[in-house]
């Protein structure tokens, strides 16, 4: 077997899988819905991409690697918590794919595989104090700190969406209230562009059709024609951004933030302003000089990309 390994990384809306060499160069992708439910045929399903993946790399599925970047505390290759994936929670995802794949199949937390892409070959490469947000349909956390990834306890470390900024605040998937990812997120940012049309502050045109999942990628796209409703609604989603990465940043020391995610990838629209809100807030953001702000250089594809690099390590 050549070092080729398969990443997926199964997320609150899809599956991206991807299949990587050892230099971390994507040779063949793919994606599909994610599971709706923990049935063997949804796992199937997600079988079924990987070996159709691995077929386009030009790779046998006997005896590959498959990591799987899981949304949610991970523990023992198993989900055990997860407000965006409840269905998978306690699910064999390891050996129902490894069965049907005939590979070795590890799971992962999504956002500590990102990490590892991005450490491992990208925008976090080299650096010793390093956090990835990940940005999706939830927020994902992992650090390395002095040179090392951190584990926690329980193998836990990282969930950052779900520290309170807004005590009291808006519900949570995860039954609390004014955690940071219920004000920055897709969901959060469609909250936004909604309250923002109804208001008459913005103006989608023949974009603000469509399902509300749609809201997004239209606000994303008007910002990009350079609507200046739009990047207002942006502006707030950066303040909510700056208000939490302040919280890390004073917390921990960081040097470097990675912004990983679908929302991570639209990073340069909004890092400006998340920064400036920083160095009005940080606590001796003097002394600490810039903070290295950034999209993952694998933009969207990070996780399922560091998903194949820790998949393969015992
Ligand atoms: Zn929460």
């Amino acid at each position: 077997m050549t070092a080729l390994a398969a990443g997926l990384d199964v997320g609150g809306t899809k599956a991206l899988c991807v299949v990587v060499d050892a230099t971390g160069a994507v040779l063949a992708e793919g994606e599909a819905p994610s599971p709706r439910d923990g049935s063997p045929s949804a796992l199937e399903a997600l079988g079924g991409l990987v070996a159709g993946v691995l077929a386009n790399a030009g790779a046998d599925t006997a005896g590959v690697t498959l990591g799987v970047g899981l949304a949610g505390m991970v523990a023992d290759g198993r989900l055990v918590v997860s407000p965006h994936l409840p269905h998978l929670v306690g699910v064999d995802v390891e050996g129902t794919l490894a069965r049907a794949l005939g590979a070795r199949v590890r799971g992962v937390n999504d956002a500590d595989a990102a990490l590892a892409a991005e450490w491992a070959w990208g925008s976090a490469r080299g650096a010793r104090d390093v956090a990835m947000v990940t940005l999706g349909t939830g927020i994902g956390g992992s650090f390395v700190l002095d040179g090392r990834p951190v584990a926690g306890r329980h193998g836990f470390a990282g969930e950052i969406g779900h520290m309170v900024v807004v005590p009291g605040g808006e519900p949570c998937v995860c039954g609390g209230r004014g955690c940071w990812e219920r004000y920055v997120s897709g969901e959060a940012l469609t909250r936004y562009a909604r309250a923002a049309l109804d208001e008459g502050r913005l103006d989608l045109g023949d974009l603000a059709g469509g399902p509300p999942t749609a809201l997004g990628p239209a606000l994303i796209a008007s910002a990009r024609a350079g609507a200046p409703g739009a990047a207002a609604v942006l502006d707030e989603f950066a303040h909510w951004l700056a208000v939490g990465l302040a919280n890390l940043v004073v917390a921990l020391d960081l040097e470097r933030v990675v912004l990983g995610g679908g929302l991570g990838a639209e990073a340069d629209l909004y890092v400006g302003t998340v920064l400036e809100d920083l160095g009005a807030r940080l606590e001796g953001a003097e002394a600490r000089g810039p903070l290295a702000l950034g999209p993952a250089a694998y933009g969207a594809r990070a996780g399922a990309v560091g998903a194949a690099r820790l998949g393969g390590r015992p």
